[in-house]
């Protein structure tokens, strides 16, 4: 038998692989390599993804670094063909817009975002580092199904985990498509397999599967309202990115140009699916007939009060059968604006990226997250006012609130009295995820349990190590 430097490599590399944390000979490799994520059974996906993180666990950050740079190199390269896929799988928003989220969610941060904190004393030094949880569960939406996972994928493995994803039924062809790619890629040069692993046929039983499984260490669910209460209500800690209902105030002060243009950007991009995205808009009397001429000037197509009444019932369904608020038509969701002002009979440019109409706040696409281009704009007597009725529509979801105003009083009270996760002011929803704003940007805003925005950080948990005097090099 001929012994050449590969063969001693890999026989090495088969004993470390059995070998656990505790110097104990771990059970054979399970024959998950070359499987690139592809899982029906959670079972098995769970069991890939925890040999995946001790195969992780033994590398260096260069390493980590290396994994990400495949993701984010295939995330971009190959953009166009990934985000035409998710967009004729899912049939909801538009196209542009699904290239440039594949594209852009590229630069979520990694690596680099990793920090360890230290306290040094009279008593030495304590320093406090970030270590991973192991295997994490995650749920995506349909609304972004590779994005968020991708998101995910690099945020979860730059902390050192593994991750074990259940993609909306809708969305999982090219999640699974996607998945494959980053493992064949993160396979041929680091050998690991299985950093990210798909359930390929997701269902409510294999989600549920992964939030009850032992070796799922943590949870992360981006999602509606129900989803959501069903993550808060498992044994194991749940990191919960929920539903939002963005509101909008225009007060007297507003550049009303300016906030038109806004509005329409963030409300309109991808057809209003984004969780972020403006979904209703209070403004003061004062400027109300101002700010319906701006956002016509701005190229939105208002909408008459009959053609919203014939709209709502089509669109929105009241509240009932377990749903707390107005749902969204599933016919309707991430539509283009042409289409909704055809449902109605009206026939507007196919370009229109937005239509707008007045309403009271009593309509019902004031209290749904209606994620389609039609947003309903309400009087108010003053700004007092028109807070008020935007902390109402936003549920205490504590998601994202949106301000127009030169005033800083005006800023500062709807901040407090939001209290959301995000608050913007005199710019689009998108600015607050860094797009247009200053910061970083994430596709899971875990509002309801207040982690935020999330980054790599996010993922991880505090290990402190204390040297008892001693290593602190300044004098007394
Ligand atoms: P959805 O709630 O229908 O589905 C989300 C995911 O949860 C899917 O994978 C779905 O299969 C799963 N799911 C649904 N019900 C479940 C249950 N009972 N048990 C287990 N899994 C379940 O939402 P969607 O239409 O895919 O996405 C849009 C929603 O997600 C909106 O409400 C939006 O605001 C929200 N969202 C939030 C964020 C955020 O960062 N906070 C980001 C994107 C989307």
């Amino acid at each position: 038998m001929q012994i050449d430097e590969q063969l001693v490599r890999n026989v090495v590399e088969q004993v470390l692989a059995r070998l656990g944390g505790n110097g104990t000979l771990a059970p054979v490799g399970r024959g998950y390599q070359g499987r690139f994520g592809q899982f029906t059974a959670v079972d098995e996906a769970v069991a890939a993804a925890q040999e995946a993180f001790e195969r992780l666990s033994r590398c260096t950050l260069a390493d980590r670094k290396r994994v990400l740079d495949h993701i984010r190199r295939i995330s971009r390269e190959q953009c166009v063909e990934l985000g035409t896929m998710e967009m004729e799988e899912t049939r909801i928003g538009r196209l542009e817009h699904k290239i440039e989220k594949q594209r852009t969610v590229a630069d979520t941060l990694g690596v680099e975002f990793l920090r360890s904190e230290v306290f040094s004393g009279d008593h030495g030094i304590t320093v406090i580092e970030h270590a991973p949880f192991g295997v994490i569960g995650v749920i995506t939406p349909v609304t972004h199904s590779l994005p968020t996972l991708t998101c995910n994928a690099i945020q979860m493995i730059a902390a050192g985990n593994t991750l074990v994803v259940n993609p909306h039924p809708g969305g999982r062809r090219v999640a699974a498509e996607g998945v494959r790619r980053y493992n064949e890629a993160i396979y041929r040069d680091l050998g690991i397999d299985n950093l990210i692993c798909v359930i390929t046929e997701p269902a409510l039983e294999t989600a549920n599967a992964i939030f009850k499984h032992p070796d799922v260490a943590l949870l992360s669910v981006t999602g509606g309202p129900g989803v959501a209460k069903v993550a808060m209500q498992q044994a194991k800690r749940a990191l919960v990115a929920g539903p939002g209902n963005p509101p909008v105030v225009v007060d007297q002060t507003a550049d009303l140009d300016r906030a038109a243009r806004s509005i329409i950007f963030g409300a309109a991009y991808d057809n209003n699916l984004l969780c972020i995205a403006e979904k209703q808009v209070f403004v003061v009397e004062q400027v109300f007939d101002a700010m319906m001429a701006a956002m016509e000037r701005a190229g939105a197509v208002r909408l008459t009060a009959a053609e919203i009444e014939r709209l709502t019932p089509l669109a929105i369904h009241p509240p009932g059968n377990g749903h707390e608020h107005p749902m969204a038509d599933k016919r309707f969701i991430g539509k283009d604006a042409a289409e909704l002002a055809r449902a109605v009979g009206r026939t507007v440019p196919a370009k229109t990226e937005l239509l707008f109409g007045e309403t009271e706040e009593a309509n019902l696409f004031v209290a749904a997250e209606q994620m389609m281009p039609f947003l309903p704009f309400v009087r108010a007597r003053d700004v007092d006012h028109a807070i008020e009725m935007a902390y109402r529509s936003e549920h205490g979801f504590r998601h994202t609130s949106i301000i127009h105003s030169r005033d800083v009083g005006n800023m500062t009270k709807m901040g407090k009295r939001m209290d959301t996760t995000i608050f913007v002011k005199n710019g689009s929803s998108l600015a607050g995820l860094g797009v247009g704003g200053e910061g970083y940007g994430s596709y899971s805003i875990a509002g309801l349990t207040g982690e935020g925005i999330t980054t790599p950080l996010t993922y991880t948990r505090e290990r402190r190590c204390t040297m008892v005097d001693n290593l602190r090099i300044l004098g007394k």
